[in-house]
């Protein structure tokens, strides 16, 4: 929209005079009126977005005026003024209270249809990923040769740090060897003309040497074998012909993880009903012979104090998941396959967001949780720009609500052959007769490449 505008920055009304049942004057006075409270609501987003209160002044006028007539005019504004003046003040353009009076009740109804829409298995059918799709985008679909759970832990050994890329020997925490490094990510930054490769955590340029966060050196791995190696992978439990299998038709869920000396771990275990009900929540502790090197709190939320009341270990975590869990239960999650493997669960019934809402680059580009919230959603999810922790409740929750989205709003689904019924679990060991594809088993080096965060 061109808007023309005052010099007090009010802006004019643009309309052929014949065609307006209300004086021109009349309605320009009542912009005026407008873009002055327009202008207090916005107070904070304006630096971001200066022309924001003059945009939505004239498309609330517009929306006023097209309601109203000659008479009604002057009061319909009044009453929109009422309302912009019970509004909160957005912090961010994002925010639900951004908009004419008629985008927050269309947004409100919208709101009200996502909420009240109970998920069922008819509308996840077509979204359940085949066992193809799993393997392209890096799940783990058969159980990895070699012992499982041979080697726990890997203190002693050498390894390649996950954030500076030396090698390194690993040690529990309090012997590590001090690494320093870049938490955030690079992005191409243009300025005068120069382009240049900076790091998000701190805007240094990427050629400048050493990092600007001290931490232990941790260890990342994801390759099957490896990862089976330090707790091996199980198939989750099939589902019972008892009636009464307290299993559910879908959950969502999400992990939290640390580095230890058995690698990344999962240390939070977050489990949501359809409903978006919290039915699971746990902190998980290491195995045995396995150390804590790094919380990596600014990642996980995960503190040393919350961390202190784990009690129960994987095994554990797995045995009580499969109460409500079963072969076959919808899971739903965000780059769930991350989940799955640190939970060393094999799972052929997976809905995943990151996949349901593509990225345009395709795979293995995915789109963050935190963005697709943000654009579908409008609600910021894991504020503090990676700043602050995660939390896995919350995440399912969200995870949750953008598959609504798509029930509701999204592309319709295009047919798919039904999925074949989920074969035998193999025996822990049998060989893998299936390679992954290249990408899939390559390995995501960097922190900020999705673990879904
Ligand atoms: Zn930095
Ligand atoms: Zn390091």
């Amino acid at each position: 929209m061109q808007i023309l505008s005052s010099q007090s920055g009010v802006p004019i009304l643009r309309v052929n005079a014949a065609q307006s049942q209300v004086a021109i004057p009349v309605r320009q006075a009542m912009i005026k009126t407008l873009y002055e409270h327009f202008e207090v609501l916005y107070e904070q987003i304006l630096p971001q977005d200066p022309s924001i209160a003059a945009e939505h002044t004239l498309k609330q006028e517009q929306e006023v005026y097209d309601i109203s007539n000659k008479t009604t005019y002057r009061n319909a504004v009044l009453t929109s003024i009422a309302a912009l003046k019970r509004r909160p003040k957005p912090d961010s353009i994002s925010h639900p209270s951004v908009g004419t009076n008629a985008d927050i009740a269309r947004r409100i109804e919208e709101k009200k249809a996502l909420d009240s829409l109970k998920i069922t298995t008819t509308h996840l059918e077509h979204h359940v990923l085949t066992l193809d799709e799993m393997r392209t985008w890096g799940y783990i679909t058969e159980i990895p040769p070699g012992e499982g759970g041979s080697c726990p832990s890997d203190e002693g050994a050498v390894q390649k740090c996950e954030r500076c890329g030396d090698q390194f020997q690993v040690k529990r925490k309090e012997e590590a060897d001090e690494c320093v490094y870049h938490w955030g990510r690079k992005f191409m930054n243009k300025a005068n003309g120069e382009r240049r490769r900076l790091w998000s955590c701190c805007s240094k340029s990427d050629d400048d040497p050493g990092g600007c966060t001290r931490g232990p050196h941790v260890f990342y791995e994801s390759k099957p074998e490896d990862l089976h190696r330090r707790h091996a992978f199980s198939n989750t439990r099939s589902a019972s012909t008892d009636e009464k299998d307290p299993a559910l038709d879908i959950v969502a869920l999400d992990c939290e993880m640390i580095y230890s000396t058995g690698g990344m771990r999962v240390a939070r275990v977050s489990v949501v009903d359809s409903s978006g009900k919290e039915i699971y929540d746990e902190f998980v502790r290491m195995d045995e012979a396995v150390e804590v090197i790094d919380f990596n709190t600014r990642f996980s939320g995960i503190t040393e104090e919350a961390y202190a009341s784990a009690i129960l270990d994987l095994e554990s975590i797995r045995t009580s998941l499969d109460t409500f869990i079963n072969s076959d239960t919808i899971i739903i999650g965000h780059a769930l396959e991350n989940d799955l493997k640190t939970l060393r669960m094999i799972h052929h019934r997976c809905v995943d967001t990151a996949i349901m809402f593509p990225h345009r680059a395709g795979a293995p580009y995915r789109i963050s949780l935190r963005n697709l919230v943000k654009e579908h959603l409008g609600k910021v999810i894991q504020a503090g720009g990676g700043t602050t922790g995660h939390s896995s409740v919350e995440d399912s929750i969200a995870t949750l609500d953008l598959v609504r989205w798509h029930i509701l709003h999204g592309p319709k689904p295009k047919a798919k052959p039904k999925p074949s019924p989920t074969p035998p679990p193999p025996e822990a060991g049998d060989p893998v007769t299936t390679t992954p594809t290249p990408s899939a088993s390559k390995p995501q080096t960097s922190l900020n490449l999705d673990f879904g965060w």
